[in-house]
């Protein structure tokens, strides 16, 4: 199976300081990520601030290269690309970020947004056309044209502004959407709308989807499979039905045990074991880096960081309490997910 998207154990390291005293904070550390050409995949990537999901979406835009690995979009290296391939990429990845808001021109009329990406990749034949297209796309995404065309990004509420930022990233017929913590600044009534919006798109127009976020609940609500970032290690990963409600790594359980649930019966983890939560230590250790939080450290955590074991057929974790379990290479993993059906 050929990847459409792929980051083959990318690294990331960003330094500070002088050059006598300077220091190297890895962002993203050997990680690995399979899109698959088709059928269309919804991958949901979850991790807390810091976990190092702005620097993978960086990446995989292109606008960073990585310091160790590589990624690749048809095979072909994003830092490597011609001017004509990264056109094609340009057209073919869209992003939806966190803020529309900043993607707004508070003078021009939220038309603006729209017919820029028909002029620039000439979607249309005419001004006709063009309109038809938009409204197309607006209706799509449950928005009514004649409410929204002509208004200016302030008299919409930001619900209706990221609408349109779906719409705009769908009028290019993507092959794939990286929607980075799209409704984290949406209010709660309207983000299980904009999710929708996103997975009936992604149905229509046979597009995948990366859906980046800190919220379990809604990676939980439209992902196929999960990847759970740590301190820019991927700590777990898996079909998402596996992963959320039985979680395996610590960490992912303390993430699933602190979902409110409004349902007293209803649980998401059948193992909730509540883990004790330490500020994050500023000790640089080699071994696990969830050691100094984990209630389950062994000796061996603070020794060798642990690698992948494959605990079910679509789940790998990366904890020594699964060390019975097959080591497996991380971009192996990845790769069954994106085969899986
Ligand atoms: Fe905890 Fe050790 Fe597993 Fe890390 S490897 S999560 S410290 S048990």
């Amino acid at each position: 199976m050929t990847a459409l998207l792929e980051a083959r154990n990318v690294t990331k390291v960003f330094g500070s300081g002088g050059l006598f005293k300077r220091q190297e904070t890895p962002a993203l550390e050997n990680v690995s990520l399979f899109i698959r050409e088709s059928p269309l995949s919804i991958t949901g990537v979850v991790g807390e601030s810091g976990s190092g999901k702005t620097t993978l979406v960086r990446l995989l835009l292109g606008f960073l290269a990585p310091a160790e690995g590589e990624v690749l979009y048809k095979g072909r290296d994003l830092q490597k690309m011609s001017r004509d391939e990264r056109l094609e990429f340009r057209r073919e990845v869209q992003v939806i970020f966190q803020d529309p808001f900043e993607v707004y021109n508070p003078f021009y009329k939220v038309d603006h947004v729209l017919t820029t990406p028909v002029t620039k990749f000439h979607l249309a034949r005419s001004k006709s056309e063009a309109r038809k297209l938009i409204e197309d796309a607006l209706e799509v995404i449950g928005l009514r044209p004649e409410e929204t065309l002509g208004r200016y990004p302030h008299q919409l509420s930001g619900g209706q502004r990221q609408r349109i930022m779906v719409a705009r990233a769908s009028l290019l017929r993507p092959r794939i959407i990286l929607a980075d913590e799209p409704v984290s600044m949406v209010d709660a009534s309207l983000r299980a709308t904009i999710l929708e919006s996103l997975r009936k798109l992604s149905q229509k127009f046979d597009m995948s989807l990366l859906y980046i976020t800190h919220d379990l609940t809604t990676a939980y609500q439209i992902s196929d499979s999960i990847i759970v970032l740590y301190q820019g290690s991927v700590v777990e990963v898996g079909d998402v039905e596996l992963v959320i409600k039985n979680p395996q790594h610590p960490y992912t359980r303390l993430l699933v045990a602190s979902i409110p649930v409004s349902d007293p019966d209803r649980s998401w983890g059948q193992d909730s074991t509540p883990v004790l939560v330490s500020k994050t230590s500023t000790k640089l250790n080699r071994g696990c880096k969830f050691v100094d939080r984990c209630p389950f450290a062994m000796s061996i955590c603070r020794e060798n960081p642990p690698p992948f074991f494959q605990t079910d057929g679509y789940r790998a974790v990366r904890c020594y309490l699964y060390k019975e379990a097959s080591v497996i290479a991380d971009e192996t993993m990845e790769k069954a997910l994106g085969q899986k059906g």
